[in-house]
């Protein structure tokens, strides 16, 4: 996600190597670069001149912080500025309606309908909620039984009327069924089209003031780039939405909508779409995604996910030897069996500090780490338990074992360092400024 943006943002970053202090001289060739990048990404115009006007404002009265290198303050004023752009703060869902009623807008083939059974799931399985789905799209068929289809693979109930073509009705129905059936939250579903249309609107209008629904989300292709943008404007001057609804992250998406979505519409965006999976979904946080937009990675997420696997026995022992530093090779072979079953590979592998970048050209698939397994598979228990022993000779015997490279086995030790200089750093709760420099 966002691969071209970070490696523009981190060259933008190393034209400042070497320089004692900020001027505003040395500066314009990085604003420069940032805001290429930027326009780029397709962020819109203004917003591009307005980060880079500010983020040079930030950075010029900080002249006198002599400590920090001007490159690792720049990363710190951009990630700031990525943070505040994309809202600053994370946002949750309004869950306090009785039943609450969650309202899906968008354009046909959006996500509405995917994201509406990602949604129902989550709330099931992380917040014991009780949902129904209503099939609100009543002009396509096929909208119905995917919803349908969904349903039972999470084992949600969907309300459905056949034949009743008014949406406004089955909404109302359907509330009235989850209340006395004691359904707690009510997402339904509606039909898009695909252009902004005046009847798409006005029906979903009515279904609002018909239900007042405590929530309307909004749900955008974040591949649509500026358009996502326009049509969330569109949508949001009729509608006044709630929160947006990012799609498809997972794909090769530039990072346009992301960061100008909430600027222009001032709603935040609440969740991410990263995959056609019913768990491919996740709350958006500002922070963690600037994090990941400057290839930094997403610890805090990655360990979400990592404790959602975990039983906390295991996860407890593996902070324990990440803060001892004694996290070694066969942890690490638990820790890709870990991530094998956490879903897609390139998006977790993503959040990784550094990884992303090592990652980007690789094609991977479930067979991703076989290589790095079997490097791991040549080493002997002693030098997987103390990985300083490998030696020269030690890295030739390990690389013609396993049918690599010294090259390669020399990456994976570096790597695996790395991770684990870094990993020390956050369990022991260092500040970002602190493992960035560590980081140099
Ligand atoms: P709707 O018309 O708005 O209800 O859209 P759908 O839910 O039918 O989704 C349209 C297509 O996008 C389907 O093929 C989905 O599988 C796919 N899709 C939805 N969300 C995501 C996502 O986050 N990532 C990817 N890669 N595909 C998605």
């Amino acid at each position: 996600m966002f691969e071209n943006l970070s490696d523009r943002l981190e060259k933008s970053f190393k034209i400042l190597k070497g320089q004692g202090m900020i001027t505003e001289i040395n500066v314009a060739e990085t604003l420069k670069d940032i805001r290429r990048a930027l326009l780029d990404a397709d962020v819109n115009f203004r917003i591009a001149k307005k980060f880079t006007d500010d983020v040079k404002e930030k950075a010029l009265g900080q002249q006198v912080l002599t400590a920090v290198k001007p490159g690792q303050l720049m990363v710190k004023i951009v990630k700031d500025e990525l943070t505040s752009l994309m809202g600053g703060k994370f946002e949750d869902v309004n869950l306090t309606g009785n039943p609450t009623v969650i309202l899906m807008s968008g354009l046909q083939g959006s996500g509405k309908t995917t994201f509406s059974g990602k949604l129902a799931n989550l709330l099931k399985s992380k917040k014991g909620r009780h949902p129904l789905l209503v099939a609100g799209d009543v002009y396509r068929p096929a909208a119905i039984d995917q919803l349908k289809v969904l349903g039972e693979q999470i084992n949600v109930p969907v309300y459905t009327e056949e034949g009743n073509m008014d949406p406004v009705k089955i909404a109302k129905a359907a509330i009235k069924e989850a209340k006395n059936k004691g359904y707690d939250v009510v997402i339904v579903d509606t039909a898009g089209r695909l252009a902004v249309d005046e009847q798409m609107m006005n029906e979903i209008a009515a279904i609002k003031k018909a239900v007042d629904p405590e929530e309307i989300l909004f749900v955008v292709d974040s591949m649509t780039g500026q358009d996502a943008v326009n049509t969330a404007k569109e949508f949001n001057d009729r509608l006044d939405f709630d929160g947006v609804v990012l799609t498809k992250l997972d794909g090769d998406t530039r990072g346009g909508a992301a960061l100008s979505i909430r600027s222009v519409v001032e709603k935040p965006i609440k969740f991410v779409g990263t995959g056609e999976k019913v768990d491919a979904i996740d709350v958006f946080h500002p922070d963690r995604m600037a994090d990941r937009i400057l290839g930094m990675g997403d610890i805090v997420s990655l360990v979400e996910k990592a404790q959602e696997q975990f039983d906390a026995e295991e996860a407890k022992k593996l902070q324990n030897k990440l803060a001892k530093n004694t996290f070694n090779f066969n942890d690490f072979l638990k820790q890709i069996n870990q991530i094998k079953k956490m879903g897609n590979l390139k998006d977790v592998m993503s959040m990784i500090p550094g990884m992303g970048k090592a990652m980007k050209n690789m094609d991977l698939d479930d067979d991703a780490f076989k290589s790095i397994e079997a490097i791991i598979f040549s080493m002997t228990n002693e030098e997987r338990e103390n990985p300083s022993l490998i030696n020269g000779s030690r890295r030739k015997r390990i690389a013609d074992g396993s049918g690599s490279n010294i090259q390669e086995v020399n990456r994976l030790l570096k790597q695996f360092t790395e991770t684990r200089k870094m990993m020390k750093m956050v369990s022991q709760g260092k500040n970002m400024q602190r493992v960035m420099s560590g980081m140099q």
